[in-house]
């Protein structure tokens, strides 16, 4: 197998893409089509992605972690959307968005009890920070907590929780105070089917569509003190650290979906004839392929170049910033020329670059907007 990105990558990241995508094809791809027509993620995978050490990569080995690190994470996110966006986000968000609050912010009975059955494959997790209101304004967010007695009441709505119908344990952020957004936000593990809790219907997303996405909403829910997870007032900041790694899983997100829709395409170019030769002959469709690959490459440099430097325990932000900006970007624009080298197949649904092309719109979104990135940007230039 090729390897690429290979100057940041050590021997045995290139060994761990290669079970990934062996896994992949052999677990996950036959299962593509059903997953997206029945709008699911197929709940036998989760037992076989802990089995294979999948849901605990970077986690430490004590409290159920595999081994690996940020970017063995980014090489099984890129090698998992390779084959589909909506199965690919739902165990990264389990895993490597909701679990990493438990692993750093959890006390050792919160992390027994919630994260290990996560990292096991037995249990989901969600991260619910966004709401009708507030979805890039984290500081604010409306739903409140009220101190009642040793514990909480939640009263609020969150919106587009991924895993939010199937989680089994969703990490809410709350305001618990009346000041700044950025002091005031403390986050509560909540259980699914408590009192006081209720899931909405399943959100019919343009893409990722084996992905569950769901409002959430709180009516005087009921939070025991042990169950706040870090320190009360600091949620706003937690979220923020979670963000980096979180962020790095999405651009290598859509490093796959680009990787897979250049391969589709190339594949096509050199079957498909026009005017009685291939149209991997025509220049105009060679060029863009190429072009198609330079993106490619360079958004998954960028995102390797983020996930090494976490890795090494420095800090990231505008690499992070600048790997899911441009990565999101490089994406649609390479599924986007994917469907139009397959020309009309291209715009069936059921054509893997069609999916694609569906799938990479929501990485300009989700986890940070494209324009959010630049903001963190130009003030990391000082402007
Ligand atoms: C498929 C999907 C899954 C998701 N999963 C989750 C999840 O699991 N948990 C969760 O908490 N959230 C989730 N989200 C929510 C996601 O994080 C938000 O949609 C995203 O942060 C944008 O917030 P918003 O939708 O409220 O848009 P807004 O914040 O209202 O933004 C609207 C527009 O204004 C722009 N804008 C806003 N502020 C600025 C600014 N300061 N400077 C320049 N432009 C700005 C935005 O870039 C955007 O173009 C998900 C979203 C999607 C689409």
């Amino acid at each position: 197998m090729q390897v690429p990105g290979s100057t940041l990558l050590s021997p045995e990241h290139r060994e761990f893409r290669v079970i990934c995508r062996k896994f992949v094809d052999e677990r996950v791809r036959p299962f593509v089509s059903e997953a997206e027509e029945s709008r699911t993620f197929p709940p036998h995978l989760w037992r076989q992605l802990a089995d294979a050490g999948l849901l605990g990569l970077g986690f430490p080995e004590g409290l159920g972690g595999s081994g690996g690190d940020v970017r063995s994470v980014a090489i099984l996110s890129e090698e998992l959307a390779r084959a589909s966006g909506g199965i690919a986000i739902t165990p990264l968000v389990s895993s490597y968005m909701a679990a990493p609050h438990l692993v750093r912010f959890g006390t050792p009975a919160q992390q027994e009890r919630y994260l290990r059955p996560v990292l096991a494959g037995e249990q989901v997790a969600a991260i619910a920070v966004s709401e009708p209101g507030a979805g890039s304004d984290v500081a604010g967010i409306a739903l409140r907590a009220h101190a009642d007695g040793d514990g909480y009441r939640l009263k609020g709505t969150k919106l587009f929780i991924t895993n939010g119908g199937i989680a089994d344990v969703v990490i809410v952020a709350a305001k618990t105070g009346d000041g700044d957004g950025h002091r005031s936000i403390t986050t509560f593990i909540v259980e699914q089917g408590q009192a006081g809790f209720t899931v909405g219907r399943p959100l019919q997303k343009m893409g990722w569509h084996a992905s569950d996405t769901r409002e959430l909403i709180f009516d005087d829910c009921y939070v025991p003190g042990e169950r706040v997870l870090g320190e009360r007032g600091r949620g706003f900041y937690q979220i923020m650290t979670a963000f980096q790694a979180e962020r790095v899983v999405l651009a290598a997100m859509a490093v796959g979906l680009a990787d897979a829709s250049l391969e589709a395409a190339t594949i096509y170019a050199r079957e498909r004839t026009a005017f009685g030769r291939p149209i991997s002959t025509l220049q105009a469709v060679r060029h863009a392929v190429a072009r198609m690959k330079t993106q490619t490459e360079a958004a998954r440099l960028l995102t390797y170049h983020a996930a090494a430097l976490i890795d090494a325990g420095e800090d990231a932000s505008e690499e992070v910033a600048m790997a899911k900006l441009f990565a999101a970007q490089a994406a649609n624009e390479v599924v986007d020329q994917a469907v139009q080298v397959f020309g009309g197949a291209g715009y069936l649904e059921e054509v893997p670059v069609a999916m694609h092309y569906r799938d990479a719109r929501a990485l300009r979104i989700a986890g940070g907007t494209d324009e959010i990135q630049l903001e963190i940007l130009s003030k990391r230039i000082g402007l």
